[in-house]
């Protein structure tokens, strides 16, 4: 699954400030169905989050015994 996370990170992500394209994330954080990508633009120096969200099925918890 990391590996999977791992090949399919977004490059080239347009600044959401300037526009200028940034080649790939600061920081990637993945959680359950989706993954947070930290963005640094080195043009502005804005920083901004972005989340991939996939369509894989939740974890299910079972539920507790009573
Ligand atoms: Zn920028």
């Amino acid at each position: 699954m990391t590996k999977a996370i791992l090949s399919d990170i977004p490059r080239q992500n347009p600044c959401a400030q300037c526009g200028a394209p940034i080649p790939q994330p600061d920081w990637i954080e993945p959680g359950e169905g989706c993954v947070r990508y930290l963005w640094t633009c080195h043009a502005c120096n804005y920083r901004f989050e972005a989340v991939a969200i996939y369509d894989e099925v939740a974890v299910e918890h079972p539920p507790l015994a009573a």
